[in-house]
């Protein structure tokens, strides 16, 4: 299949380019586009043929459900059975924006956009781009990422084109997607909200507005089941094996230096803080890449630049990489859930 390419850039949406993009939605094919998040793998969420393509083209198991995207927070009437009084709160502050409410399912949704479940994840996000293409489409969007299932999302349009070129219709790219991981997933279903996967709006951000919020236990727990079904598969693994590195910046350096006196002449790739690099002799050998985050003061850029770095390795084909270890809470938390997974729990 050909995978067409629609540029948009600036304030402008280009309405004639997204038209054409909303038009094949509307017949049932598998378009990506771009969100704030990262970019998104959409079919119509109502047409259940139009969303198995997205499973077939991501290769992705079908027990892990889909993320419903919409255009107005109108639209969760339609979708959800019921919507409880905090959920109406947290739409109000935080849509459009980079989090995923999970709701009791409205019989409308096919079964397999759910993977089976009685509840819902639902996001109204907040680039320009992917509003208007789900109102020119003028259904809800079913959106999973748009890489194959089990790499590290794409955060632009040219990670799409690696993994999916000639497996769907097309590829709206809207440029860098600035917050560079999935959202937050949240439970609202229950008396406490659960947060099932940490994102682009934190914990304390949430408890601002909402009073208390719980972590499903699988974020600290890895022998807890998970109730995010998605949160069990590998994630995010390029094809080099990865490391976290944890300690202060002198411990780090220390074990850095170590590693390179022990692995002469392999391929070794170095993401960190432009602190931690900075902190690096320079003359580092031939097989060594460092790549910079962003400052370790910064925690939304480094995580913005997580997946392309890992890519980007991958590219350089480096064997190992190495990746430094950030604080936990705000921003943190999503970051450090996405490079644990990456890692799979390999840290030294
Ligand atoms: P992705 O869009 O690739 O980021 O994956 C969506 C993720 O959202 C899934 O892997 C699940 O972890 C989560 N999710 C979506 N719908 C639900 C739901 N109804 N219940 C729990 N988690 C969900
Ligand atoms: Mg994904």
């Amino acid at each position: 299949m050909e995978t067409k390419i629609w540029k948009i850039r600036g304030e402008g949406t280009d309405l004639a380019k997204l038209s054409e993009a909303a038009e094949l939605l509307k017949a049932g094919e598998v378009i990506a586009f771009p969100t704030e998040t990262v970019y998104g793998l959409g079919a119509n969420a109502l047409d259940e043929k139009a969303v198995e393509k997205i499973f077939l083209a991501k290769g992705r198991p079908g027990d892990n459900p889909l993320i419903v995207h919409i255009c107005s927070v109108d639209n969760v009437r339609q979708l959800a059975s019921d919507i409880p009084e905090k959920a109406i709160k947290i739409m109000e502050v935080f849509w459009p924006g980079p989090l995923t409410l999970v709701l009791p399912k409205a019989e409308i949704i096919p079964d397999i956009v759910t993977a089976g479940l009685d509840t819902v994840g639902i996001r109204f996000p907040s680039h320009p781009v992917a509003i208007k293409l789900i109102e020119l489409a003028k259904c809800p969007i079913a959106a999973p990422s748009a890489n194959l299932s089990g790499k590290p999302s794409p955060t632009t349009a040219e990670h799409v084109w690696q993994d999916l070129n000639g497996k769907i219709a097309g590829i709206v790219d809207g440029g860098k997607a600035n917050v560079g991981v999935e959202s937050t997933v949240l439970d609202v279903t229950g008396s406490v909200p659960v947060i099932l996967r940490p994102g682009g709006i934190t914990r304390e951000q949430l408890e601002s507005v909402i009073g208390e919020v719980k972590l499903d236990a699988v974020l600290h727990d890895l022998d807890a089941v998970p109730r995010a079904p998605g949160m069990k598969y590998t994630h995010y693994s390029p094809e080099a094996d990865v490391y976290i590195l944890k300690g202060s910046t002198r411990e780090k350096v220390d074990k850095i230096m170590n590693i390179l006196e022990s692995s002469k002449g392999k391929g070794i790739g170095i993401m960190a803080s432009q602190e931690l690099i900075g902190a690096l002799p320079k003359d580092l050998p031939e097989n060594v890449l460092t790549k910079v985050l962003g400052s370790e003061h910064d925690l939304e850029t480094i995580t913005a630049n997580l997946f392309d770095t890992l890519r980007w390795f991958d590219q350089k084909k480096v064997e190992v990489i190495y990746g430094e270890s950030f604080p936990d809470n705000n921003i943190g938390a999503a970051l450090m859930n996405r490079l644990i997974k990456a890692a799979g729990g390999k840290t030294i």
